[in-house]
């Protein structure tokens, strides 16, 4: 079983803090674990930000609390110490990257030759919309024209050739929120550009532990159903921003795979 997307933002650049995220993962069974950051703790990726924070005060907020924490040099440099070792579990190092329209030459000149194992690109922000931070923001919306953007979006993310894989494809549905209209058109749209990229689908249960009241696990079986026969291939992740949530789930998520 794989754990593909593990956040390490919560502790220094330290053997000793990788290794409690290995003990957990050999601990829930685990076989492989794909770590990263998001692309925001490093000031080298800032600019992406500055339409998002100078429209809305709490994102600005924001990421002055969370933004530019870390070193990005020294994030390299801790892959390098952590691959001349050995663990019970193989290990990835990875970008969660957001993704804005008109940043793409940015993320490929600070991460090209950089050695990382996978880049993840997900879409936090739809236009200058922050979905995802709290229902509360959601006030006011035109929920299908979200919708119709956070998949155009993603579609153009998949055509980037930047990344090699979407984060939680359907994320936009955490806080319950539906469309008037089907998705399929765009599920299909989405899963063939993947297949076009040969990009992974990221099957994460992270959005569920947030949101259980009105976020079913993983992507919609539909969706799945789409991503396999366009056969894009689909990895499990927690999302965890901790030791202990590693693994969360995977099992289940794998089920729904399986049975969609
Ligand atoms: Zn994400
Ligand atoms: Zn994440």
């Amino acid at each position: 079983m794989i754990d593909g997307h593990i956040h390490i933002e919560y502790g220094d650049y330290t053997l000793e803090w990788i290794q409690q995220f290995v003990n957990r993962a050999v601990e829930m069974q685990l076989d492989e674990i794909w770590l990263l950051e998001h692309n925001y703790m490093f000031k080298e990726f800032a600019p992406m930000y500055d339409s998002v924070c100078a429209h809305s005060e709490f994102v600005n907020d924001w990421f002055h609390r969370k933004a530019c924490m870390k070193s990005y040099d020294k994030y390299l440099e801790l892959i390098n110490r952590i691959r001349e070792k050995n663990f019970p579990v193989k290990i990835k190092f990875g970008l969660e990257i957001c993704y804005f329209k008109g940043y793409e030459d940015l993320i490929v000149k600070l991460t090209k030759d950089k050695e990382f194992d996978f880049l993840l690109g997900s879409i936090h922000f739809v236009g200058n919309f922050a979905f995802d931070h709290k229902a509360k923001l959601w006030e006011g919306i035109d929920v299908d024209e979200i919708y119709d953007k956070y998949f155009e979006d993603s579609i153009s993310l998949a055509k980037s050739h930047i990344f090699d894989g979407i984060g939680h494809p359907d994320s936009i549905k955490l806080f319950g929120h539906t469309p008037s209209y089907s998705l399929t058109d765009y599920y299909d749209r989405l899963a063939k550009e993947l297949s076009n990229s040969d990009m992974y689908a990221d099957q994460n249960s992270g959005v569920e532990r947030r949101c259980s009241n009105t976020a079913s696990l993983g992507m919609s079986p539909e969706l799945i159903r789409i991503l396999k026969k366009h056969n894009v291939r689909i990895v499990t992740s927690s999302d965890a921003h901790c030791p202990e949530d590693v693994g969360y789930k995977i099992k289940e998520l794998d089920d729904i795979v399986l049975r969609a």
